[in-house]
């Protein structure tokens, strides 16, 4: 078994729906222009609620090979509960992925551990992937607790989820300290808390979902420090914050992930 990379932009408040188009239009362009193998590796956008509806028609319309998915869910399914979004909404809009837990969610919003296992449950249950993001503060760090810390987040969250539950879900380890500061986590360091990871998760589920579940990096990802990350055996793609606002710097990521299978890499489900 193999794990195939992705690579996730997030675009957080960006963009409104007509930017996004351009966005899209460019991306794909750029993409089909350098003969991009998306089987060797995915690329996905997470754009505001209000512009997930124009990608999809896109993306529909021109078969493009790109996923999309929403930033936050609501943990309820429908009703009064003014401002909210289901994640049977996002489904319905061909969303394969939901960000959960980012860390800009969790300090901006009430958004605690319970609240987080619920939108990863709501999530499932509509057929879409959680990507959950964990990841040590500068404080943690400087502690020398970031790796259980980061852990901890992933068993506070998954503990309760069945064996096919758990394998549905995505991780994205991102360092606090490492998000849009251009401070990024070294090679080893993000090889170090994935492989951490995914021992934990070996030790709770079954080995099947150890060796499946994608395990992203994110914090300051750019072109210029992505091929040494990717090559890291337990990094399976990135979740990119400010770089993934510029078309030429998205599209080049992707390109460096996607050729980092041909060489070969050693993500396999070991
Ligand atoms: C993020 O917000 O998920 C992120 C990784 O941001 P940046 O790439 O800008 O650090």
């Amino acid at each position: 078994m193999t794990r195939k990379p992705l690579v996730a932009g997030n675009w957080k408040m960006n963009f409104d729906h007509l930017e996004a188009t351009y966005f899209v239009q460019k991306l794909a362009w750029l993409l089909r222009d350098a003969r991009f193998d998306a089987r060797r590796c995915e690329v996905a956008l997470m754009p505001p609620f209000t512009a997930i509806r124009s990608v999809q028609v896109l993306v529909e319309a021109d078969r493009l090979d790109l996923s999309y998915g929403a930033q936050a869910v609501s943990v309820t399914t429908q009703g009064a509960f003014t401002g909210d979004v289901s994640a049977d909404m996002l489904s319905s809009l061909g969303c394969s992925y939901v960000i959960v837990g980012h860390s800009e969610r969790r300090r901006y919003h009430p958004e605690d551990d319970a609240n987080i296992v619920d939108q990863v449950r709501g999530v499932l249950a509509a057929g879409m992937h959680p990507i959950l993001c964990v990841g040590e503060s500068f404080e943690e760090r400087r502690e020398g607790i970031a790796l259980d810390f980061a852990v901890g987040q992933v068993s506070d969250v998954t503990r309760d989820l069945s064996d096919e539950q758990a394998a549905n879900i995505l991780v994205a380890y991102e360092p606090v300290w490492a998000i849009g500061s251009g401070l990024v986590a070294t090679p080893d360091s993000a090889q170090e808390a994935a492989r951490a990871i995914r021992e934990h998760l070996r030790g709770t589920f079954d080995d099947h979902v150890a060796a499946s579940v994608r395990i992203l990096y994110g914090g300051s990802v750019t072109s210029r420090n992505a091929r040494e990350l990717i090559d890291e055996p337990d990094v399976d793609g990135f979740l990119v914050g400010g770089a993934s606002l510029d078309a030429d710097e998205f599209a080049a990521i992707a390109r460096i992930v996607e050729k980092s299978t041909r060489k070969g890499s050693g993500r396999t489900g070991r």
